[in-house]
């Protein structure tokens, strides 16, 4: 074997040190879900409760071949490892506006009029797999789990609405966020979209074109598609250089004769009803309301006291001793769970109680104060009301470094609530506790919150 010259060597050394960090910025890099409160399974719940609310206000295309024809595109498409094996399934509506739209864990629908917009397959293909992306990548559940942090995990564990995940998030008011993406999250679609069609057989720059087109349109006629999914900027610039890094391969894919498609999609009658008319008038957001059952009516109890009795809790790589008068809500196998007192789960909030949570971070070799601004940036952003201390505190969880921020919110129960975020770098992220109480109440939870903090132990 030759050996590698000792200059070359300090050459290679250097690259993996400092090139390599900026080039994971760049194409081909891998891209990741980030920041989620759901299982990947109540993604699957929530999209489906979704799809069966929605499917009253559509009108799904009554033409087999059109079904099929989509089907096909959407099978090949979802057929491809960057669609991460969700349950996928693909539907023709009856709707001239230019949209398409999926819902967590992998309903996804496409309008005729996309159809009849497109110029070929493969800009069809581009579209459908853009909004695979956004399922396989988690988006809509990312945005919610956001915004309602402190609120959803009472959500999540059937507090409030049994088990219904889509009444909860109507609740919270949270419904349209699943469908209305940041631009960063507009870009990743893009991106990973591009790599599952070349895999497929469609040539990516056609969806470049297609957006491109769209975008062309704007003003006051825009497109509804691009009011969910709004242009990132450079879109075309960034699904070429994506295309670049590929290896090349032949672009041949037709799952059918476009041309007649379209030309069926066209002659099907105007949909009617006034879902459509809106929709057509360029109303965003297709989710549609849907009320809520009543909410089961909670007076605000007193918080008990925590028991001096504490119980054992075991996660994914930690365990920690918590009041043995407090619940345990959420799948611990999953992301994230609640450790509270009955009484402090409160409709669409949490008034006192723990949050246990991991967080992967968009920089994996980031050190702790800066993924924990990360962090809160990412919280910060889609809760404006979490005001955020000056100050940090020091502190050690099972011997490793962490760190205490202070943060204030208004509290369910009225007046002022402190959530004080405990942080440490674990797995390529971090490790968090979020510790909630009401501000006039600190001094009665703050014991049972010290002692839970020291018994936490990571395994592994
Ligand atoms: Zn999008």
């Amino acid at each position: 074997m030759e050996v590698m010259p000792r200059h070359r060597l300090i050459a290679a050394l250097w690259l993996l040190v400092f090139v390599l960090p900026a080039v994971a910025q760049k194409p081909g890099k891998p891209i990741r879900p980030g920041f989620n409160l759901f299982s990947k399974q109540q993604d699957v719940q929530l999209g489906q409760e979704a799809a069966a609310e929605i499917r009253k206000q559509i009108q799904v295309v009554e033409n087999r071949e059109l079904q099929d024809y989509i089907q096909r595109i959407g099978k090949r498409l979802a057929a491809q490892p960057e669609a991460d094996e969700f349950p996928y399934t693909f539907e023709m509506v009856n709707d001239r506006a230019i949209n398409a739209f999926a819902l967590p864990g992998g309903p996804t629908f496409m309008n005729t009029g996309l159809l009849i917009h497109a110029d070929n397959e493969a800009q069809v293909a581009g579209v459908v797999a853009h909004e695979i992306a956004h399922v396989a990548l988690r988006h809509g559940t990312n945005q919610v789990s956001k915004a309602n942090f402190l609120q959803l995990p009472a959500i999540i564990a059937g507090i409030a609405t049994g088990s219904q995940l889509w009444a909860g998030l109507a609740q919270l008011g949270s419904q349209t966020l699943l469908l209305k993406y940041s631009r960063t999250a507009e870009t990743q679609a893009d991106i990973l979209g591009a790599r599952m069609m070349a895999k497929a057989g469609y040539n990516p720059i056609e969806a470049a074109r297609f957006f491109e087109k769209l975008e062309s349109e704007g003003g006051s006629r825009a497109p509804q598609f691009l009011s969910s999914h709004p242009n990132p900027g450079n879109r075309v610039k960034s699904i070429e250089a994506e295309v670049r890094v590929m290896p090349s391969m032949p672009y041949n894919t037709a799952e059918g004769d476009f041309a007649r498609m379209k030309r069926l999609a066209q002659q099907l009658p105007e949909p009617k009803g006034a879902q459509q008319q809106q929709q057509q008038q360029g109303q965003a957001a297709p989710a549609p309301g849907v009320s809520a059952p009543p909410a089961a009516v909670r007076t605000p109890r007193e918080i008990p006291n925590p028991s001096s009795r504490f119980r054992s809790l075991s996660g994914t790589g930690w365990v920690l001793n918590h009041p043995d008068n407090w619940q345990v809500l959420g799948d611990r196998s999953q992301g994230s769970i609640t450790i509270a007192p009955q009484e402090g789960v409160v409709e669409n909030g949490l008034a006192c109680g723990v949050i246990v949570s991991t967080w992967q971070a968009p920089n994996p070799r980031a050190n702790l104060r800066t993924m924990t601004r990360d962090l809160i940036a990412d919280l910060r952003r889609t809760n404006p009301d979490l005001n955020v201390g000056r100050d940090q505190r020091r502190t050690r969880l099972d011997g490793q470094e962490a760190l205490v921020t202070e943060m204030r919110t208004a509290s369910p129960l009225g007046g002022q609530e402190l959530v004080q975020l405990v942080t440490v770098q674990r797995d390529r992220g971090l490790f968090y506790m979020v510790l909630v109480s009401p501000q006039s109440e600190y001094a009665r939870f703050r014991p049972a919150f010290e002692q839970t903090l020291l018994s936490v132990r990571f395994s592994n």
